[in-house]
C-alpha cells in the first residue's frame, strides 16, 4: 500500500493511503479536558497512574514504528499519539467523555483490509456482545505482522469476580448467531453479581435493564488464559501477555501478532 503525508497540528505522520481520518493534536486534547474537566483533570494527566511508562513502552517496543488505531479511546489513551487514530463507538459510554477524532462500531471499521501496523483496545472488548466478530474486524484492519495490544479486565481484579469465567464456545455461539449489540443473555447475571451487591456504584443511577443499549455491561468475563487461547484460535501468535499490568493492576496484558 502506498503512503501519504498529513499534517497533524505541528508534526507529520505516516498514513494510510485513502484514510479519512482525523489526527489527534495536543492543544484540542488538553483544551476539551480542561474544559470539560477543569484544571484538577489537566495536571492528573501527569500523575504516574497516568503516565503508565511500562504500557507504553510495551507498545512502543512491539510497535515502534507504524500506524495504528486504538478502538474505544474514551477520554484518555496510552496510545503513541503522533501515529495513532484515535476512535471512539458507544454515544453514552464512551463518546460523551471522549478524545476520539473518528466515531465507528468497533466491529465494523471504515478502514481498508490490512491498513495499520497496529490496534490497541484498552477496557472495550467485555463491553462487546460478540468479541469473536469484534477481534476477527481487528484482524483484517492490521497488515500481516501487525501487532494487537489488548488491555482487559481481570475476572479476579475487578467487579466481575463473583461471575463465573466464559467460556470459548460461548464466544463461538453468539458469533455463530450473529448476536445483537444490545444482547441481554448477560444481563441477570450483570444485576445479580455486580450491580446488586453494589460492587459497580459508578452505574448505580442507570437503571440496569439500559445497561446494554448503554455499553455499560461488561457480556463477559476472562483471564489472560481465556484470551490467550481465543487469539491463537483466531490465528494470532502470542508475543507477550502478563497476569497483572504493573501499571494498571486491574487488567491483564496480551501481544499478539497477525498470522
Ligand atoms: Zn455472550
Amino acid at each position: 500500500m502506498k503512503t501519504l503525508f498529513i499534517s497533524s497540528g505541528q508534526s507529520k505522520v505516516l498514513c494510510p493511503e485513502n484514510h479519512n481520518y482525523k489526527l489527534f493534536d495536543y492543544p484540542y486534547y488538553f483544551i476539551q479536558l480542561y474544559k470539560r474537566f477543569g484544571i484538577r483533570a489537566l495536571i492528573k494527566q501527569f500523575h504516574f497512574s497516568r503516565r503508565r511508562p511500562f504500557s507504553r513502552g510495551l507498545i512502543n517496543k512491539y510497535a515502534p514504528e507504524g500506524f495504528g488505531i486504538e478502538i474505544g479511546v474514551g477520554f484518555f489513551t496510552i496510545a503513541p499519539l503522533k501515529r495513532t487514530i484515535l476512535t471512539d463507538g458507544f454515544e453514552t459510554h464512551g463518546s460523551d467523555n471522549s478524545i476520539a477524532t473518528d466515531y465507528c462500531k468497533a466491529d465494523d471499521i471504515m478502514a481498508p483490509d490490512e491498513s495499520f501496523e497496529f490496534v490497541l483496545s484498552e477496557h472495550v472488548l467485555e463491553h462487546l456482545s460478540d468479541p469473536v466478530r469484534a477481534i476477527k474486524e481487528w484482524k483484517r484492519i492490521l497488515k500481516p505482522k501487525g501487532k494487537i495490544f489488548l488491555f482487559l479486565p481481570h475476572k479476579e481484579r475487578t467487579f466481575d469476580r463473583n461471575r463465573e469465567r466464559t467460556r470459548l464456545a460461548h464466544l463461538f455461539d453468539d458469533y455463530s448467531m450473529q448476536i445483537s449489540a444490545t444482547d441481554t443473555t448477560h444481563l441477570e447475571d450483570w444485576i445479580r453479581n455486580v450491580i446488586r451487591p453494589g460492587l459497580a456504584p459508578q452505574y448505580k443511577s442507570i437503571p440496569a435493564e439500559k445497561h446494554p443499549e448503554l455499553g455499560l455491561i461488561h457480556h463477559h468475563v476472562w483471564t489472560d488464559e481465556d484470551i490467550c487461547e481465543l487469539l491463537q484460535i483466531l490465528d494470532f501468535k502470542i508475543l507477550y501477555s502478563i497476569d497483572c499490568c504493573p501499571d494498571r493492576g486491574d487488567s491483564f496484558v496480551i501481544v499478539a501478532e497477525k498470522n
